[in-house]
């Protein structure tokens, strides 16, 4: 990977405090300094990453003021959380890198600030100090129309509220003054997507990503990750596991977590299922499962509050995953040749569940209710049927495509580059 010269340069990175934000975000800082940047990373005190995960980087908690504004933490609203933060964040950050331009070695300069897309205040505050702000996105190149195309094509909208509206608004105001947008996507995955949005956009793209593959960093999950399936995945039979995870915000029903629990049983394969505190609203979920279930399955299923999923996904023994279909868990789930049963909950996980089953055709879509007869027959269709066996080839055609993505010469690869070079 190409390196800066001896100018001591420094990035500002101002965090969206969700783990599907924070995870690419910190991915990111790993990239840049391996390129020779020095990193600060200014978070909202909310959600605050662990700095000892990462003693290489500087961080820097602003305040919120999330408790006095009262803004709900649920996913139904949490719009009103992202215009709450935009709000309330803005002096904080401009005092801290005011502090950060008065305090620092005459030497050395802030190269620019690049902030999650949902904290666009902090292009203002970039425009404000003279510095270039530069727009991170963690979705789909194709949830960008959005941000570049003021009406973009309406099988991409799901009927905004207002409160959607006015972010989109302040998210399309903020990336047609930034010097730059960073992707974490791969041209081969959304082509059309791209072009689209190259013909349109003010800023020029930069697609780097998976971010967790270019340099892999270490864990920045806000929950304890339990290492003990990692064990219990050592002593299944390749490619036999099917792994479940709906991430860290999707909910579910108590009926749901009943169903799953059924249709997991039923289906006979050995199977990995996280279940966070908090799955089910207001549980911790493990509470839910029927005692006759766990008779049942035995030691051909294990039950985690929260996994070390890139290990996980990376692990011989996994040959499918069933996953709400978030960004982050697709890109990596595709990296590594998982083929996807699809279950998306809310937002940009319906887009990404049809780039999975009908654009690139690497999953299967569960659709409608969850019910434990349709939950088996799916599991049997993925891991056992000989239509799961073309999916997950074709799975692993795509982990290839990437790989080459990300080696020398590859369009990641030399996009991080270019980056590198023009825009710093
Ligand atoms: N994740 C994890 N352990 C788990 C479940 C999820 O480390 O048990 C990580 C996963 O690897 C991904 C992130 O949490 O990086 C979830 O992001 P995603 O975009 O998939 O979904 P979100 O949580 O934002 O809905």
């Amino acid at each position: 990977m190409e390196k800066l010269g001896e100018q001591a340069s420094r990035l500002v990175l101002v965090l969206y405090p969700f783990q599907g934000h924070i995870n690419p975000m910190l991915q990111l800082a790993t990239i840049f300094h391996s390129k020779g940047y020095s990193i600060t990373i200014v978070h909202p005190e909310f959600n605050s990453p662990n700095p000892s995960n990462h003693p290489q980087f500087t961080f820097i908690s602003i305040p919120d003021r999330l408790l006095e504004s009262k803004v709900s933490l649920s996913p139904g609203d949490f719009m009103s959380l992202v215009l709450a933060l935009n709000k309330n964040c803005a002096a904080p950050l401009k005092q801290c890198l005011k502090r950060i331009l008065d305090e620092m070695h005459p030497y050395e300069r802030i190269a620019g600030i690049v902030y999650d897309a949902l904290m666009y205040f902090a292009q203002t505050v970039a425009d404000d100090l003279g510095l270039p702000g530069i727009s991170m996105r963690p979705t789909a190149a194709a949830m960008l129309l959005f941000a570049v195309i003021p009406h973009p094509d309406q099988a991409m909208s799901e009927n905004p509220t207002d409160a959607m509206s006015e972010v989109r608004a302040a998210a399309l105001n903020a990336t047609k003054r930034s010097s730059a947008m960073i992707a974490n996507t791969m041209d081969f995955l959304e082509e059309a997507a791209l072009s689209k949005i190259k013909e349109y956009s003010p800023a020029p793209i930069f697609t780097i990503g998976p971010f967790h593959k270019l340099a892999p960093s270490n864990s920045s999950s806000l929950l304890k990750e339990d290492a003990y399936c990692i064990s219990w995945l050592d002593k299944q039979a390749p490619k036999s596991v099917i792994y479940v995870s709906f991430g860290s915000m999707a909910s579910l029903s108590k009926q749901d977590i009943v169903e799953i629990a059924w249709g997991l049983a039923n289906s006979e394969q050995p199977f990995l299922w996280v279940i966070r505190p908090g799955l089910v609203l207001g549980s911790e979920g493990t509470e839910l499962l029927p005692e006759s279930f766990q008779e049942k399955v035995g030691e051909r299923g294990c039950i985690v509050k929260w996994a070390p999923q890139r290990e996980v996904l990376a692990h011989d023994a996994v040959g499918g995953f069933w996953t709400h279909c978030g960004w982050n868990s697709t890109l990596e789930s595709v990296s590594e040749g998982v083929a996807m049963l699809c279950k998306p909950c809310f937002g940009d996980q319906f887009l990404n569940m049809r780039y999975i089953c009908y654009v690139w055709k690497i999953g299967l879509e569960l659709d409608n209710e969850l019910e434990r007869g349709k939950i088996e027959g799916a599991i049997k269709r993925l891991m056992v049927d000989i239509e799961g066996v073309e999916i997950r080839n074709k799975a692993m055609d795509l982990k290839k495509k990437a790989e080459i993505c990300l080696r020398e010469g590859g369009t990641s690869y030399s996009s991080s580059n270019e980056f590198t070079k023009r825009i710093l």
